[in-house]
């Protein structure tokens, strides 16, 4: 089998780069480990930034985001009994975000994929690239019980954080930084109307909480627990419980619950892969970097990925140039470390963490007085969560 652009893994980053690769004439194979149905179902991310959200429209797969997104013009920072809203319609004009399902974008993208006749090769198992430094990359992979080989020009790999290609490059090339933070956060997704208009971020002594929601009908919540806190001590009324300790905070509001759809615990990592580049390799989306959810921005980096690569790629088709792609790792990763940024300082901004005393707590407190009595600092806030235009 041969193609243009091998790509490994079929969530958001490899299904828009075979997408963007396709609006410019660029064939590629996407190669993915689950089925059609599990990677369609997956709820992750549901926060689109405004570049997003430009882009998805631009190339044409604006028709239900457009329809069913939920465009939010604020958030609320909840603390000390008092409620703070972060209006993006003031402080950064014409930028919004817009609330839709990773697993929408994704079905989407596979709907688009499949009508333009591309090629997903859903169920692929022992995902093997090799070849990647020299001219003739390879990618060896089981299908429908037959052993095959994709040869093509480039391999992304686009395989999220656990995937094959990161290991695939050789020991010595690659810097990695990363932190753990010693909690995570217990997501509930609830068949139950949101029961704010915005998200709502609250700092509070038990422990960090958000209020989210997918659509009018579902919600979505987290509650900050231990990093190896075990679903199963966390029956529904102590969930709710929980949350309404954490978010009842301010008066005359409540929390609605209803029927629980799914309990997660998702780890809260930082994590950045330099360069993202090796040979003919190429690394987008979480395979070179993770976020802790708390800055909304997963998903989004992905995507800000896959549009550099996609375009350094249609470079090198166009007449042989490598300029772009010899600048897709650093012109990536400006973005990523501005992201890292927001993510761990929002992350650090709002959460419990054990061993602080008396002074870290006034230190947090100063803080998110000083971001929301500040225009300057509500600013700052709003542009980054927004997505920064500019870098
Ligand atoms: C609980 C949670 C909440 C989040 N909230 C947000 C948010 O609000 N906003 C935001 O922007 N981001 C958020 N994120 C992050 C976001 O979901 C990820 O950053 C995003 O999925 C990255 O996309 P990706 O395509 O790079 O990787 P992935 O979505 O991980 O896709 C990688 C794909 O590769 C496949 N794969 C892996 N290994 C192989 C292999 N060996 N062979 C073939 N295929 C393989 C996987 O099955 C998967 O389909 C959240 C994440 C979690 C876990």
């Amino acid at each position: 089998m041969r193609t243009q652009v091998g790509i490994v893994g079929a969530g958001p980053a490899g299904l828009l780069l075979s997408h963007l690769l396709h609006l410019r004439g660029i064939d590629s194979v996407v190669l993915e480990a689950h089925s059609r149905d599990y990677v369609q179902k997956r709820v992750r991310a549901g926060v689109l930034e405004q570049g997003t959200v430009d882009t998805l429209v631009a190339t044409g797969l604006g028709d239900r985001l457009l329809r069913e997104g939920l465009v939010h013009h604020g958030i609320e920072l909840r603390f000390g009994g008092q409620s703070h809203r972060i209006a993006f319609e003031k402080l950064v004009p014409g930028r919004a975000i817009t609330v839709y399902g990773q697993q929408e974008v994704v079905k989407d993208l596979i709907a688009a994929r499949i009508a333009a006749g591309g090629r997903i090769l859903f169920e692929v198992s022992g995902v093997a690239p090799t070849g990647f430094d020299t001219a003739h990359p390879s990618i060896g992979f089981t299908h429908a019980g037959l052993r095959q080989t994709l040869e093509c020009d480039f391999i992304a790999g686009c395989d999220g954080f656990h995937g094959v290609c990161r290991p695939a490059i050789p020991d010595g090339v690659l810097t990695c930084y990363d932190r753990e933070y010693p909690f995570a956060w217990l997501g509930v997704l609830a068949e139950v109307p949101p029961s704010s208009e915005e998200l709502i971020y609250a700092h509070n002594d038990r422990g960090f909480a958000l209020h989210s929601m997918r659509s009018p009908e579902v919600s979505r919540f987290y509650l900050q627990v231990a990093p190896d806190e075990d679903v199963a001590s966390w029956p529904d009324e102590r969930y709710w419980a929980e949350l309404r300790a954490r978010l009842e905070t301010v008066p005359g509001w409540h929390l609605r619950t209803g029927p629980v759809l799914e309990k997660v615990v998702a780890p809260m990592r930082s994590f950045v892969a330099e360069p993202m580049r090796y040979g003919r390799m190429y690394l987008a989306g979480d395979a070179a970097h993770i976020v802790p959810p708390t800055g909304a921005k997963g998903l989004n980096l992905a995507a800000f990925d896959v549009g550099v690569l996609a375009q350094a790629l249609a470079a090198w088709y166009a007449d042989g140039s490598t300029g772009l792609l010899d600048a897709y790792s650093g012109t990536c990763l400006r973005r990523v470390w501005r992201v890292q940024h927001f993510s761990w300082w929002m992350t650090t901004l709002l959460h419990a963490f054990d061993g602080y005393d008396g002074y870290d707590r006034r230190l947090q407190r100063s803080h998110l007085d000083y971001v929301c009595g500040s225009a300057a600092a509500s600013a700052s806030l709003a542009e980054n969560y927004v997505g920064l235009a500019h870098v």
